[in-house]
């Protein structure tokens, strides 16, 4: 039996993904050989990049994306992946109450059937006030923003995925704001909560905004 410690986080998952697609596309299109190899060669490294260290097991784990042949053996691998997904920490409502202490009757999904593997950030709409919060893990410790989303009924580049999907403004109000000081701090991102962490590849743009809104 192999050592299945997880050591796989969502986005680099996504990583994984996104280069095992792209080695589908170009088995489907490309007959040359020379050019499929080339392709395997970089979906494999491009995968490993993405860790900053990996024992000779999860290398031999990685290196097996670039053996497939076939659609439904790529989906095969990349299933063969779950056991090794580290997932999100479990949130209890209390937990989740304390990050957001000014909201009063703080909306929450159903914490315990939420896709944890799948999750880098925690994030769920309250659609009577078009509140968006975010639960993300930073050292850790929990911390939580909350802000206005507005759709804006285009599609464009999220700031935190940089996929191209359906955007919404995200503003953000700044610590110390007042009714006659009024500072924030919005960005375009994902309206879709599961989409957004299926397609993010890179937590440093969402940290990046985190620490923007003192977090
Ligand atoms: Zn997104």
């Amino acid at each position: 039996m192999q050592n299945q410690t997880p050591f796989i986080h969502n986005h680099q998952l996504n990583v994984i993904k996104k280069q095992a697609n792209f080695l589908l596309k170009t088995l489907r299109s490309v007959a040359d050989r020379k050019v499929l190899d080339t392709v395997r060669v970089s979906a494999v490294s491009k995968a490993m990049d993405v860790f900053d260290e990996l024992t000779a097991e999860q290398k031999k784990l990685l290196e097996r994306l670039a053996d497939q042949e076939e659609a439904q053996h790529v989906q095969d691998y990349l299933n063969s992946l779950e056991p090794y997904l580290v997932p999100f920490p479990e949130v209890t409502a209390k937990q989740a109450q304390k990050l957001f202490p000014k909201v009063k009757k703080l909306k929450l999904p159903d914490l315990e059937r939420l896709d944890y593997a799948h999750t880098t950030y925690l994030r769920w709409v309250d659609h009577a006030t078009n509140r968006l919060f975010i639960v993300y893990e930073n050292q850790d410790q929990f911390v939580g923003i909350e802000g206005r989303i507005t759709p804006t009924h285009k599609k464009g580049f999220c700031m935190f995925c940089n996929r191209h999907q359906e955007l919404g403004f995200f503003n953000v109000k700044l610590k110390g704001s007042s009714p006659e000081n009024l500072s924030s701090i919005g960005q375009y991102i994902c309206m879709d909560d599961e989409a957004c962490n299926h397609s993010i590849t890179d937590k440093a743009p969402l940290e990046k905004f985190l620490s923007s809104v003192g977090k």
